[in-house]
């Protein structure tokens, strides 16, 4: 009972006693004691005053309760409330406040303090406090995000009595919104395409990289199913197994051919997991995808660079072997003819040498492009490397038109080539064999086309041979000469013989040359000019070499030591091994190891060498020089050497080849070429040496036009080691 319903009560009462006093016949004043007793009127305010009391304890108690179930509610909140009074002191707080602001303390401690004196309050909160306009705000406490909100309680008469502070930490709620946000980032700008799709496998959201890759815009995937993506490339078999491996290992990774939206087909590379959720049950599907299709081109590319050639764009040598293989069992099966032409290119290496490698490498494009002109179609025109192609005749021909084409071939060939503007002039040549009669497998046919372009080779270039077994005879006699060559190298089969060179004003020999001979090789290959040439091919030289530059060193020091007065050993070189890169070293480790100073060293050249590779050449002889090792280019007026570079480089000495004094002093050509020859070397400060001297007759009328130094049968022939010690120390008077 609240005060006003007691109150109320009192009045019903009093009312009551008033109208009981109404009906008596006699007026207040007039009653007496006994009548008044009789009324009772205490009896009557007493007992409405128990009821009263009665109602207002009743009323307390339910407040009491309601109070502290109130406060209950209050400390179990998750959040902390604090309410402030006018004055900013804290009026009240919960459980959850205490324990977070107030360093766990009892209530009593902290109410009626001001907020600071308690803890530190932040500016931000203050403010927050300040404003109470009941809004939500987030503000960082001690590394913590913190919901606050604030607002303001008036009394009955409208003022400003309290503020509620309201704290809810939202540190986790945060982490998970920025984790949420990344998320998010990543999915809308990854690479690769994501797609979700509902249990129904119907599409329920996708990022801007399926769109990219496929074409649609997100509104026409969404709802729809992914084989809106299918391509008709699979057959149905691959999807069932595709949902096969899914339902059973919960992923599907592999490659899909799908079709975009403009209908070109797109190979992806797909991951396809389920999702389910923590009781395990099955909510979405995502896949994952990426575009391979440049993947593809590239080993597209990558194959067709396996097969063909990279400057070209021919096929190369494994894929003509597989035709010709190809070709070849048909060829069997049918009873018919295969055709094959081996084709190089003639002085190729002049032009790539002399212009470079650019040039060279557009002449053989375009040399690619006019063999494509000239075949069929259906024949196969490959390039094997360097400046060599084959053409495969496809299908039924015969030896007359595999003729034909080769003609057609070597006049095509002997017009130039225009390229960068310059007309360049190689032709070529060529080597046919036909299956069967020229082989019966593609080894032997390409093997044998390439021995009978050798020989239009050796028959002057620019030309076509047929091949035939006696070709193959001189292949045969090749590979036991280079069979013989390397045993004699193993075992010592060779010798230095000495060539005096005479001094003709001094009467004396100054100088020898060492020249190789091989007493037991085989009849026809015994002179050096038959085997060195093999040597070269098959870089036998390089052992044979080293041979011949310890044996000649080792001859000189014993000379040396033995008092015999020579200037020099003067050495032959081939180009082989002038080209190894160890080339100088060695030298040097050979000289070291004789003890000849490198001042009496010569080697020799041949002009040819010189000028095929001239920067090798500078660079290897300027090395040389260093040592003081002397150099002479032999057999000169043969070749083609530019003056400049001859007086660019360290050489010692000319040799006047022995065609030109041969016919002297008959020949007025060879006459004027040995003058000339002669007054070059003196101009550049050079010695001139007359190979091949046979008579009195040209030595004296070479002697009278400058030369002093000779070499030839008329003084020796080339001696054994002994001989020409005991030649020299002789001291035999030279013819003069
Ligand atoms: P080459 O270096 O020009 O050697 C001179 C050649 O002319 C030698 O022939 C020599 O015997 C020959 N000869 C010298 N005087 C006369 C003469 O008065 N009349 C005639 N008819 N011939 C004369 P050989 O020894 O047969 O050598 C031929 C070529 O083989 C050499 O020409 C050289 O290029 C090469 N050669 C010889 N020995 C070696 C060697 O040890 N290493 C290398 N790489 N090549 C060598
Ligand atoms: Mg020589
Ligand atoms: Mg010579």
């Amino acid at each position: 009972m609240t005060s006003t319903d007691a109150i109320r009560y009192i009045r019903a009462k009093l009312d009551q006693l008033l109208a009981v006093m109404g009906t008596l016949p006699l007026r207040p004043e007039e009653l007496d004691d006994a009548t008044l007793l009789e009324l009772d009127p205490i009896g009557i305010v007493a007992e409405s005053f128990a009821q009263m009391v009665a109602h207002l304890n009743e009323t307390n108690h339910r407040l009491n309760l309601a109070t502290d179930e109130i406060r209950a509610i209050f400390d179990t909140l998750g959040a902390a409330v604090v309410v402030f009074d006018h004055d900013n002191r804290i009026e009240d707080c919960n459980r959850r406040s205490l324990d977070w602001f107030f360093g766990g303390s009892e209530r009593a401690q902290i109410i009626g303090r001001l907020s600071n004196e308690v803890c530190d309050c932040t500016e931000a909160l203050a403010h927050v406090r300040e404003v109470a306009d009941g809004t939500c705000h987030v503000v960082n406490l001690h590394g913590q995000d913190v919901q606050v909100v604030a607002s303001k309680i008036f009394d009955e008469a409208g003022r400003h009595a309290k503020t509620v502070m309201l704290f809810a930490d939202i540190t986790q709620q945060m982490e998970v919104e920025r984790h949420l946000q990344l998320y998010a980032q990543v999915f809308s700008h990854v690479g690769e395409g994501i797609l979700i799709t509902d249990t129904d496998n119907r599409v329920i959201e996708v990022n801007a990289a399926v769109t990219r890759i496929t074409g649609y815009g997100r509104d026409e995937l969404i709802g729809s199913t992914p084989s809106i993506l299918k391509s008709d490339l699979h057959e149905p078999a691959f999807y069932e197994a595709l949902w096969d491996t899914l339902r059973a290992t919960g992923h599907w990774h592999g490659e899909i051919l799908d079709r975009s939206r403009d209908g070109r087909i797109l190979p992806l590379l797909q991951t396809i997991s389920e999702v389910r959720d923590a009781q395990g049950v099955l909510t979405h599907y995502i896949s994952v995808m990426t575009d391979i299709s440049s993947i593809k081109e590239t080993q597209t590319r990558l194959n067709f660079l396996a097969h063909h050639d990279v400057l070209t764009e021919l096929p190369n040598r494994l894929l003509l072997s597989d035709r010709l293989h190809h070709d070849i069992e048909r060829a069997k099966r049918d009873d018919q003819t295969v055709a094959l032409l081996f084709i190089d290119l003639d002085h190729f290496k002049n032009i790539n040498d002399s212009l470079g490698h650019q040039i060279g490498d557009l002449l053989l494009i375009e040399a690619a492009r006019r063999l494509k002109s000239l075949v069929r179609q259906v024949d196969t025109v490959a390039r094997l490397g360097g400046d060599e192609f084959v053409v495969l005749m496809e299908g039924n021909t015969s030896p007359a038109a595999a003729t034909s084409l080769a003609d057609k071939v070597v006049a095509a060939f002997k017009q130039p080539f225009v390229v960068n503007g310059l007309d360049l002039y190689v032709g070529c040549s060529i080597g046919v064999t036909l299956y069967p009669e020229d082989g019966i497998d593609a080894v032997t046919l390409l093997k044998n086309a390439d021995t009978a372009m050798y020989r239009a080779k050796d028959a002057g270039r620019d030309g076509h041979v047929r091949y035939s077994v006696e070709l193959s005879e001189v292949m045969r006699s090749k590979i036991e000469l280079d069979h013989a060559l390397r045993t004699a190298v193993r075992d010592g089969g060779f010798e230095l013989h000495y060539q005096p060179i005479v001094d003709i004003t001094r009467g004396k020999v100054v100088a020898c040359e060492a020249l190789i001979r091989w007493p037991n090789g085989p009849a026809d290959a015994r002179t050096p000019g038959s085997f060195i040439p093999v040597a070269e091919e098959t870089r036998l030289i390089v052992p044979l070499g080293e041979w011949i530059l310890r044996e000649a060193l080792t001859r000189m020091h014993e000379w040396l030591a033995d008092g015999l007065e020579l200037d020099y050993i003067s050495v032959n070189i081939s180009a082989v091994q002038l080209a190894q890169p160890d080339f100088t070293d060695r030298i040097i480790d050979l000289l070291h190891e004789s003890g000849v100073p490198g001042r009496q060293l010569q080697i020799e050249l041949t002009e040819n060498m010189l000028m095929r590779d001239i920067e090798l050449c500078s660079r290897v002889l300027t090395q040389l020089r260093e040592y003081g090792i002397r150099v002479a280019i032999d057999d000169f007026g043969t070749g083609y050497s530019s003056l400049s570079y001859l007086k660019q480089l360290p050489i010692d000495n000319l040799k006047i080849d022995r065609s030109f004094v041969l016919d002297i002093p008959g020949d007025a050509n060879d006459c004027a070429i040995a003058a000339a020859i002669i007054g070059l070397a003196k101009t550049l400060g050079l010695d001139a040496i007359a190979e091949g001297i046979e008579t009195c007759e040209q030595q004296d009328y070479l002697a009278r036009i400058g030369c002093d130094k000779v070499q030839g049968f008329l003084h020796s022939q080339a001696l054994p080691a002994a001989d020409f010690a005991a030649f020299v120390s002789a001291g035999r008077q030279t013819r003069g």
